[in-house]
């Protein structure tokens, strides 16, 4: 089997361990997240040592091509010089620091970026380290903004079929997965599910602004006869990753934002996966030219280098938690919020935007993406071949995905095999490569995909 060549000479490494010593070691202790570890026994996991641009290498300076950009959070490759830089200065200055009664420039600049990006509409950052806690922040302060504006009824949640927000409980009631869900069902609060506008879901004649429309009016149903009880809704804008890549019109972010503001709901805009030039532009309820009232990020945002998580809001919901009362502060906190190394790289990263162009430059890299993948449109195996800005995704057609219900992971390990770090969701196929990504690597990136399908499909799962 071929394995993909990386454009960066490979470092001898020191160390005399081999790759399954270290995966050996990890399956005696390191418990891995989402993952069945039994499955591990006989696929160890694969270790890392370093990584250069988009590509990642492991103890015998084998390469592999980062086609998901290590879950979505790595923008500008790894070992980036810039943002390399940038940690650096600020370790030589303050590692970290409480963020109450505390405030250091990173978080500053920080928040005045981001405050001026939305220009203006949500001016105030709330710092935490994961994405699961900003969504459970957005949540708290809706509700509480409700209780402080004498509706504290407003306790309900809406959220999307197939949406994904997190995983520790608040987060898991609004993610409609039932792989991560189920066994937990007893421990979370019920929340409303309206239909999704995946644009997949077109019938016969009908636009993916149809489909938008329909989900639309099932929402405007909802509304219409529990608003009264409702906190916010929350969407993933334009593409539902977890959810198997699922992607929507604007219009759909259009209508909502017009439902809430008539029946007096919040809008999350949960931009976790999304924000940060993903979808094309910077935020990807831009696209709409519609604000939501609170507005999420991570993964992204610190260009995958360290754990930081934002949850901005309006003025309007800000002005409505100062009080003489301390109770009737925000009193939620995270011993690392605003960590000010994670917000130096966060701001080498924003340095990076502007002085590199990104979202133009992200513009002919989606149009490199599509170029390459356009055999996907063609090949009868597959369905539902779809764009969003730099994410790309297609579907196994369902009588190819039920003769082969082991398809994901042989996927994956065909894949791997051949330098490519690629994971499925179930029969959905995507890449979501760093930004970095050269139009070459993309070409490999998609002939080594279409290798790996044939050497899935070709082996019988029975
Ligand atoms: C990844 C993700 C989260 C959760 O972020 P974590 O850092 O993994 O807790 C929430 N929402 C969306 C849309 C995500 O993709």
């Amino acid at each position: 089997m071929t394995r993909l060549s990386s454009t960066h000479s490979t470092q001898s490494i020191q160390s005399t361990e081999t790759s399954s010593h270290w995966a050996a070691r990890s399956l005696a202790s390191v418990w891995h997240p989402c993952t069945q570890m039994q499955h591990h026994q006989a696929h160890p996991p694969q270790v890392i040592v370093r990584g250069q641009g988009v590509w990642l290498f492991d103890d015998q300076g084998r390469p592999f091509l980062d086609c998901v950009s290590s879950w979505w959070t790595n923008l500008f490759g790894h070992a980036n010089p810039r943002i390399n830089a940038a940690i650096q200065e600020q370790l030589g200055r303050i590692e970290h620091v409480m963020l109450a009664g505390l405030t250091h420039p990173p978080v500053v600049e920080l928040s005045e970026k981001l405050s001026a990006l939305t220009q203006h509409h949500l001016g105030h950052a709330f710092y935490a380290s994961d994405g699961a806690s900003a969504v459970e922040i957005a949540m708290k302060m809706s509700h509480h903004f409700w209780r402080q504006t004498g509706q504290a009824q407003k306790n309900e949640f809406v959220c999307l079929a197939s949406s994904y927000h997190g995983e520790t409980l608040g987060a898991l009631s609004l993610t409609d997965v039932p792989l991560f869900r189920s066994a937990y069902e007893s421990l979370i609060k019920g929340v409303h599910t309206v239909m999704s506008p995946d644009a997949r879901q077109a019938q016969s004649g009908e636009s993916a602004d149809d489909v938008a429309r329909r989900a639309a009016q099932a929402l405007e149903e909802l509304l219409k006869s529990r608003a009264t009880h409702i906190s916010a809704l929350i969407v993933e804008p334009r593409v539902q990753c977890a959810g198997h890549m699922a992607m929507h019109s604007p219009l759909y972010l259009r209508l909502a934002r017009e439902l809430c503001d008539r029946h007096g709901v919040h809008l999350i805009g949960d931009e976790i996966a999304v924000g940060c030039g993903r979808t094309g532009t910077f935020f990807a309820f831009e696209s709409a030219q519609v604000w939501p009232d609170f507005l999420t990020l991570s993964k992204g945002i610190s260009a995958g280098y360290l754990p930081l998580s934002i949850c901005l809001s309006t003025p309007t919901i800000y002005e409505a938690f100062l009080s003489e009362h301390m109770a009737q502060g925000f009193l939620h906190s995270h011993s690392y919020s605003g960590n000010p190394l994670a917000c130096s790289a966060a701001l080498a990263a924003l340095a990076i935007f502007e002085s590199d162009q990104v979202l133009a430059h992200n513009l002919s890299l989606a149009h490199h993406i599509k170029t390459a993948f356009h055999w996907t449109h063609d090949d009868e195996r597959l369905e539902h071949s779809r764009q969003t800005g730099t994410i790309l995704a297609f579907d196994l057609k369902p009588a190819w995905a039920q003769r082969h219900p082991r398809f994901s992971t042989l996927m994956h390990q065909h894949c791997m095999a051949q330098g490519l770090l690629l994971r499925p969701i179930g029969e959905t196929v995507y890449v979501m490569p760093p930004f970095v990504i050269q139009e070459e690597e993309v070409s490999q990136m998609s002939q080594g995909i279409q290798m790996a399908l044939d050497l899935s499909l070709a082996s019988s799962d029975e």
